[in-house]
């Protein structure tokens, strides 16, 4: 097998996740806009109401900026229904999830990623997102990544293999040189498949010593 030279990781459910829960985010800021909502209700359907947006959407997440902001208040507005959402409140979500402190860092993440630049390898992140993803990462003291590559910025989602490949481009090695660390088998998986990349499945915690068994597997393999 290929010696790994690089490692990438997926964002949401791999290095970060909601700080509690959607709903209770969502069910706050309604609140400040007047809106009363169950976050158990909100909770609840969240998941239809985004497995629905992503199934709908051209570029699932958005094809660039402007179409990401689009993609969430169609979730938020599915999420909330019959209740209708104002246009405000649907900005207040968007940025309010650009804030560090609506997110957390999942266990054993700030130690894998040290770990994988101790042994010097540089390390980007792959995710389908936004433009809120770099500075976000960079509140929660993630890092150092070589790039962030989102969804929105390529103009493609994973499981479609471009934002891999763009990120092998960035990190100036060959894809089957990468090692991809990722928490959905659809998308994670599926663009690993595609795009010869080696695919890392993590559950909502990562072991440094699984991930360096990864990238040495790779190397000696
Ligand atoms: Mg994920």
């Amino acid at each position: 097998m290929t010696t790994i030279r690089a490692v990438t990781w997926d964002a949401a459910g791999t290095l970060i996740r909601v700080a509690g829960s959607v709903g209770l985010h969502y069910a706050t800021r309604a609140a400040a806009h007047g809106l009363r909502a169950e976050p158990g209700a909100l909770d609840a359907a969240f998941p239809g109401a985004f497995q629905a947006a992503v199934a709908a959407w051209a570029v699932p997440y958005g094809r660039d900026e402007v179409d990401a902001r689009a993609f969430w208040a169609r979730v938020v507005a599915a999420t909330f229904a019959p209740l209708v959402v104002p246009a405000a409140l649907q900005r207040d979500l968007f940025d309010h999830f650009a804030r560090p402190a609506s997110w957390e860092v999942l266990p054993g993440v700030h130690a894998a990623v040290a770990a994988v630049a101790a042994r010097g390898l540089p390390q980007a992140v792959v995710s389908n997102f936004d433009g809120r993803l770099a500075p976000l990462l960079d509140g929660l003291g993630l890092g150092p990544f070589a790039t962030v590559v989102t969804s929105a910025q390529v103009g493609a989602a994973k499981p479609d293999p471009a934002p891999l490949v763009a990120a092998a481009r960035a990190l100036g090695v060959p894809p089957m040189a990468l090692l991809h660390v990722g928490d959905s088998r659809r998308e994670d998986g599926g663009a690993a498949a595609a795009a010869g990349v080696r695919w890392l499945e993590v559950d909502a915690a990562i072991d440094p010593a699984v991930v360096l068994a990864a990238v040495d597997g790779g190397r000696n393999g």
